[in-house]
């Protein structure tokens, strides 16, 4: 909160109001339902914070008297303008979360003719890229967990072939939770040719042998009762021996990732982290077939900044927390990721993921 506060001190921003969306729960751990009742906490630069919260959701809020009070409305009450009775009329600028629902955010902008609306990620977003050692301890263990997966994955004791990937993704979900997740995101299973396509829907595509079996999969795990932290790992595995082409392909993405992870220290620009993978890929005749970014920043949402791309010329900071995730996707036929979490630290870049980086190879 004191960090919030001189950052609006910093952008001009008299009053910040947070409704669904992870900046809530990263300042306060309390998530707002996603619905159709507004949930807002008004965070005034100098004055004291106040969550209003529909009087149902009352009992979920983990009270924190030293970090905000709390305002029940009922049923009959209009909470927007709750809400603007307390930015007050002296407001001339509010920042708003940027995923709050946009009926809210036209109702507050009436009900406050002579206040500027900004983006509330101008104040929360260079602070949340930045994580305090609390918020690295969560990472590591949300690291950790994807790696036991990603190792189970590796040892063969997820069955691949003859079962759809719609299946595999199931249980790779499955074995997120038992390793202490408490929420799946995704679990990308694309085999074959499926596998060039980067976010491919895991579908009624039936694994056989003989091919590449791409895993991209993550969720949120809690540590204490802060807010949950987000993991993010890819692995290939090869259902027999891979041609020759594709072992060649593989050995080129794992030295550009790890090309990336090595100049991923602070103060290197993010576009140098893109750029250290994508040269590698591009010399070995690939560029037209790495398609994304390197990396995202990831925290209590699984994209978040900075971003490892080009064209960000911000520095990478120690705290900053991201994927170095190049990928070489060959429309048509084979697609291959490597995907780890790594931190800036002041003692160069922390990789999170330690799971084997290999192509492992599978009895089909
Ligand atoms: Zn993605
Ligand atoms: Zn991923
Ligand atoms: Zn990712």
């Amino acid at each position: 909160m004191d960090r919030v506060r001189g950052r609006m001190g910093d952008v001009g921003v008299d009053v910040l109001l947070l409704s669904v969306g992870a900046d809530l729960p990263w300042l306060t751990g309390y998530e707002a339902m996603p619905l159709e009742r507004l949930t807002m906490l008004v965070l005034p630069r100098d004055g004291e914070a106040t969550l209003v919260v529909p009087r149902l959701e009352a009992p979920r809020v983990v009270e924190r008297p030293e970090a905000f009070r709390m305002r029940t409305w009922d049923e009959t009450d209009d909470p927007v303008a709750i809400v603007a009775g307390l930015v007050g009329r002296g407001a001339a600028t509010a920042a708003v979360g940027d995923t709050t629902w946009a009926r809210f955010v036209l109702d507050l902008q009436a009900a406050l003719p002579a206040t500027a609306f900004r983006k509330g990620s101008e104040v929360t977003g260079p602070l949340r890229a930045v994580k305090d050692a609390a918020e690295l301890d969560a990472l590591r263990a949300a690291a950790a967990a994807a790696d036991r997966v990603a190792a189970q994955l590796q040892a063969g004791e997820v069955e691949l072939a003859g079962r759809t990937e719609a299946e595999v993704s199931r249980e790779l979900g499955r074995r997120l939770l038992a390793e202490g997740h408490e929420r799946v995101n995704f679990a990308i299973v694309a085999a074959g040719p499926n596998a060039a396509s980067p976010h491919h829907e895991p579908g009624s595509t039936v694994i056989a042998a003989g091919q590449v079996v791409l895993c991209d999969f993550g969720g949120t795990f809690r540590v204490g009762d802060g807010p949950g932290y987000c993991s993010d790992i890819t692995r290939c595995v090869h259902l027999g021996e891979p041609p020759a082409e594709l072992a060649e392909a593989y050995a080129v993405l794992h030295e550009a990732q790890q090309a990336a992870v090595a100049a991923a220290a602070p103060g290197t620009p993010c576009e140098a982290v893109d750029a250290a993978a994508r040269d590698r890929i591009a010399a070995a005749g690939h560029g037209e077939h790495f398609v994304h970014r390197t990396g995202h920043g990831i925290g209590v949402e699984e994209h978040e900044d900075p971003y490892l791309v080009g064209g960000n010329t911000a520095p990478l900071t120690a705290g900053n927390v991201f994927s170095v995730e190049p990928g070489i996707y060959v429309p048509g036929r084979w697609g291959l990721r490597l995907e780890d979490i790594v931190a800036a630290t002041d003692a160069g870049p922390e990789p999170l993921n330690r799971a084997d980086h290999a192509l492992v190879v599978l009895d089909a």
